[in-house]
């Protein structure tokens, strides 16, 4: 046993980090965030306009750890999923149903999760929360990290015996522990807006395959669908200064004519696109979860849902190390946690990859492969279920979380 401040600290208190310090608080294990932006902002990078698709796994997860009653109310199901390609014959359409399940996922504003975060740790005893303060050294050592933070004006000295990079696709603990990454950057950016919909179907999410990339509509409340329309890099700026009326001819032409006319859009941001992924989650003495150890293409909504599955992993790996009086930064530790994560990451990272790479192209005959796909998953239940399960984080080995169960084990 070292004589380290903290049990755990966690580098990046956005959506990822927060929620495994709120996992943590049930624990007793002392635990440090820093978080570069002051919490409440309206201009904080993990939670900001844009909308999240949950999964029914990070339903479960985020139940588990207290944060789904705050945000329940303002969660819209998705019981059902369409995919398309712009221009072809093949559907598919996954529904809860069939999966007797009440809803697929449920979508909402990253804000409000974000919100919620801060609610439950101000709650939390074993926690200190440092915000705004930002991570600018730090080293390791056999019993510790030792980290230096600056907190405005001040520089505090601190120490943790687990560090946590959930700093985001830049992270700097990552790249000056010299983890080793695998990039892309697939030259697109994501456009985000929200419209509203002459003719809503409730509770149906859209996923439309186009020759630019992937279309998403997804669900809000009062006939409001949240829009991700990946573009080429060279087209965003044009889809940014479009008129409002122009975007929203644009849309129709692109989506189609299911839900009507498109009205009242939202501010557009764009999002750079790309893919990063560590073939190995953790270094010495530290464990990289979220953005930090992948950041995935947003077909399919599932960048924030394997983050949490993250959170899950690790913080179910901490509380049954911290029963057995294990030090949290040890090796055996996180050899736990990242041979529960890496096949999750990997396949995770190849799917929305190749429908990234493989959905645009025009290729008369991969066009075609691409319909008889989607028409074949549309006709056989087999191969549907197969992918509801994927989306819906039910597969592989699951965590307690997960499973609905407590973070802790009971005694006997
Ligand atoms: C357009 C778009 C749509 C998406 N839609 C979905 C979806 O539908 N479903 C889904 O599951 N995922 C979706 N995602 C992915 C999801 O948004 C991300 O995976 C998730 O937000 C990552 O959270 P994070 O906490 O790991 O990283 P980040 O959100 O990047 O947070 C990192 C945090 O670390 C802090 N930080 C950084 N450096 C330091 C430092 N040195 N010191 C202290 N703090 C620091 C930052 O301030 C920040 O708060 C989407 C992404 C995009 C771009």
């Amino acid at each position: 046993m070292t004589s380290s401040d903290y049990d755990v600290a966690i580098v990046g208190g956005g959506l990822v980090g927060g929620c495994l310090a709120c996992a943590l608080g049930r624990t007793g294990l002392r635990t440090l965030v820093i978080e570069a932006v002051a919490p409440r902002t309206d201009r904080h990078p993990s939670y900001d306009e844009r909308v999240i698709a949950l999964s029914w796994t990070s339903q479960r997860i985020l139940a588990g750890i207290g944060l789904w009653p705050r945000i329940a109310d303002g969660a819209e199901p998705i019981h059902q999923v369409q995919v398309s390609q712009a221009g072809g014959f093949g559907i598919t359409r996954i529904r809860a149903d069939e999966e007797a399940v009440e809803a697929l996922g449920y979508v909402i504003p990253a804000r409000l999760l974000g919100i919620a975060i801060h609610e439950v740790l101000s709650e939390q005893t074993n926690l200190t929360l440092l915000a705004p303060a930002r991570l600018s050294e730090f080293q390791i050592d056999a019993e510790s990290a030792s980290l230096v933070v600056r907190a405005g004006e001040d520089l505090v000295r601190l120490r943790g015996r687990l560090l946590v990079a959930a700093d985001g696709g830049d992270s700097k603990v990552r790249q000056r522990l010299g983890i080793r990454v695998r990039e892309h950057r697939y030259g697109q950016d994501a456009v985000i807006a929200t419209v509203t919909a002459e003719r809503p179907q409730p509770g149906t999410a859209f996923e439309r395959f186009t020759e630019t990339g992937p279309l998403a509509l997804l669900p809000l409340s009062g006939g409001r669908y949240s829009v991700v329309w990946t573009t080429l890099e060279e087209q965003t700026a044009e889809l940014l200064s479009l008129s409002d009326e122009a975007f929203v001819a644009r849309l129709r032409d692109r989506f189609g004519l299911k839900l009507g006319r498109f009205l009242e859009p939202s501010r557009r941001l764009a999002y750079p696109l790309r893919l990063m992924l560590t073939p190995d989650p953790t270094g010495p003495r530290t464990a990289l979860i979220g953005n930090a150890a992948h950041t995935l293409h947003p077909v399919a909504g599932q960048g924030l849902n394997l983050g949490l599955r993250d959170v899950a992993a690790l913080a179910e790996v901490l509380s049954a190390s911290n029963r057995a009086g294990l030090d949290p930064g040890s090796a055996s530790v996180l050899a736990s946690y990242r041979d529960w994560r890496r096949a999750d990451h990997a396949a995770v990272a190849a799917v929305t990859d190749a429908l990234a790479r493989h959905f645009i192209h025009t290729w008369p005959p991969l066009r075609l492969a691409r319909d008889l796909g989607l028409l074949g998953l549309g006709l056989f239940a087999g191969p549907r279920h197969l992918l509801a399960r994927r989306l819906m984080g039910r597969y592989g080995r699951q965590t307690r979380l997960a499973r609905g169960l407590r973070l802790e084990i009971p005694d006997e």
